[in-house]
């Protein structure tokens, strides 16, 4: 988007927050929209857990009580439902999602799970007869359980042949695809970006043919004749069982290429997408990573009447200043599309350890992890000479002090601690306030980290079907000792830090999670993956309470993004915001909260999900 279009939709946003509606009187009872009666109301409100009934009226909550109180509220237009016993809580805030990424693999094209010719054809063949003529289908992650099986502890699926650089795994060529792709690019993608496929129409668009000498840094898989078989090799280098991307040189090489996706493709993504959060109950999220575009596109929908989650998005720390130019501050925006907080990366993730250590990986002594390029340069602070910082703290120093929320992505126990460092040097240069600094992951931290953390308040965003999900191989890669201070929910919470929830939608590149929080409220609670292992779960005591869990999916995520006045729990004057539930979370074996549906999903007092 262009600045003036930022600008623009920037504006009306204001307009819309100086429009925005006023809570109803809880004084008297006034005929209501929609009353829910007959239920478990788990109200995560510490004044008033529990009700049986709910009523609402325009967006907001005008009664939350026995069942008695509700009778005046229903009038003659008011819908009634009856819950049969039925759980109700808050509607789920999603403290993290890749809402591009997650539109664009719920809409395009998904080959997570694909490891075969015909999963393979038939799946890019779906995508073909959805897209638009000539729109390139690109992505898919193939492979990605070939070897993890989804849900499984180590050993289950293929072993992968330690001669083979690349593991040996399913390989598609463009034969499998060329004869109803011809007008139609493809560039799929396997799940580690390693190896990508191409059909003719990318090969020719990209110049790769019969005769042409390979693109620099690719390897082209060719027949005998010279013809390439579309499969794309980017360099590797280490051991086998680390061997890491050196560089995505396919997607250099295509990126360039590929037109941006239109508008049109752009809101059938997001509203898939939405759709998908109506299914599992999930009523606000924040957005990390969206092109500016889609706030437009958020813009255009909201207008439109056709919103169905509220979101915060989250633009980049290096854009500080224009946002601070804007006067964009914790708080802008309105109950829809909201700002207030900036992000920034500070290491590498798990997935192809990269994640920075204060000591070797387990399973490769030469290597800590690695620092992201915002640390660099590392040089004198211009108020002092003797003050040595990194770019991100110089960054963030100023950021804070603009009235800006940071959040940073930390994964490793050293990159954890290193902001934990900075946090401190912040407070002291800026001062204490209420700055809910957002811990993004907060995934390995040491003892000491995590006190710390505790103590400054800082607001844990995790994730908690990761605990499921990097079980699997954790201690091989970091040892037991320090897995013991991998995702210590119960231990961050107990030091004071707000642990706030979310899913990571859609997934590291190694499990899909498509925004669901039952899979994320059964991680914390039980600490197994979703096959149930290991028996009694993963340093389980480490693990939350249901109560608290959704404690952490609800309010402490709205809190965490300011908002805890008006979302978060089931309160009068609160948004009307909540889910119904198939089973009772506070009452189930949990072992069986991942299978959990959700049976109504009620947003701003509408009604936009029933299961059938
Ligand atoms: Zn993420």
């Amino acid at each position: 988007m262009s600045e003036r279009g930022a600008m623009n939709t920037i504006m009306s946003l204001v307009g819309t927050f100086l429009l925005a509606s006023v809570a109803a009187s809880p004084s008297e009872a006034q005929e209501a929209d929609l009353v829910l009666r007959g239920g478990v109301v788990w109200t995560v409100d510490d004044d008033n857990p529990e009700a049986q009934a709910i009523a609402s009226l325009r967006d907001r909550i005008v009664y939350a009580g026995p069942d008695e109180g509700v009778r005046p509220y229903i009038g003659r237009s008011t819908r009634v439902i009856d819950l049969d016993g039925k759980l109700v809580v808050p509607g789920f805030n999603d403290n993290h999602v890749h809402f591009e990424g997650t539109g664009r693999l719920l809409y395009g094209l998904n080959l997570l799970d694909v490891s075969t010719e015909r999963d393979f054809v038939a799946r890019i063949r779906e995508v073909h007869e959805r897209y638009a003529p000539g729109t390139w289908i690109t992505g898919g992650d193939w492979s990605a359980y070939e070897t993890w099986a989804e849900g499984d502890v180590a050993e289950a699926g293929r072993e992968v042949n330690p001669e083979d650089l690349y593991g040996n795994l399913f390989l598609p060529n463009k034969g499998m695809i060329d004869g109803f792709t011809r007008d139609r690019p493809v560039l799929a993608r396997r799940f580690d970006r390693k190896v990508y496929l191409a059909n003719s129409a990318a090969l020719e668009i990209a110049g790769i043919r019969k005769g042409t000498p390979d693109p620099a840094g690719i390897a082209v898989e060719r027949q005998r004749s010279g013809e390439p078989t579309g499969a794309l090799f980017n360099p590797v280098a280490g051991a086998v069982e680390s061997t890491v991307l050196v560089q995505d040189n396919v997607r250099a090489l295509f990126e360039p290429l590929i037109p941006e996706p239109s508008r049109q493709q752009r809101i059938q993504e997001t509203l898939r997408a939405w759709d998908q959060m109506k299914r599992v109950g999930v009523t606000s999220y924040s957005d990390v990573t969206s092109a500016p575009i889609q706030v437009d596109i958020y813009r255009e929908l909201r207008d439109a009447g056709r919103m169905t989650a509220r979101v915060r998005y989250r633009p980049s720390l290096e854009d500080w200043e224009y946002l601070a130019g804007l006067g964009i501050r914790v708080g802008f925006g309105d109950e829809w599309i909201r700002f207030g907080a900036v992000k920034a990366w500070i290491d590498g993730i798990m997935g192809n350890s990269s994640a920075r250590f204060y000591e070797a990986y387990t399973h490769n002594p030469s290597s800590r992890g690695i620092w992201r390029d915002i640390m660099f340069p590392f040089e004198r602070s211009p108020d002092n000479p003797e003050d040595m910082q990194s770019r991100l703290e110089r960054l963030a120093l100023l950021a804070d002090n603009a009235g800006l929320q940071l959040t940073v992505h930390a994964i490793g126990d050293e990159a954890n601690g290193y902001l934990m460092d900075m946090l401190e040097r912040i407070i002291e240069k800026n001062g204490e306030r209420d700055r809910r600094f957002r811990l993004v992951h907060a995934q390995v931290m040491t003892d000491r980290d995590i006190e710390r953390g505790g103590r400054m308040g800082i607001v844990a965003e995790v994730q908690p079907f990761h605990v499921s999900d990097d079980m699997r191989w954790m201690e091989e890669r970091i040892g037991r000792d320090r897995s013991r201070g991998a995702y210590a929910f119960r231990r961050l919470w107990d030091a004071g830090a707000v642990v706030s929830f979310g899913s990571d939608s859609p997934g590291t590149n190694a499990s899909r999670y498509y925004l669901n929080p039952m899979l994320g409220l059964y991680a914390a609670v039980t600490r197994k993956t979703l096959s149930g292992q290991p028996e009694g779960g993963w340093f389980p005591q480490e693990k939350l309470t249901v109560e608290e869990a959704i404690k952490a999916y609800t309010l402490n995520t709205a809190y965490a993004a300011y908002e805890e006045h008006l979302k978060g729990s089931i309160t009068v004057g609160k948004l009307a915001d909540f889910v119904v539930l198939s089973d009772n979370l506070l009452t189930m074996d949990p072992d069986n909260i991942k299978d959990v549906k959700v049976v109504t999903t009620v947003v701003g007092g509408n009604v936009v999900y029933e299961a059938d």
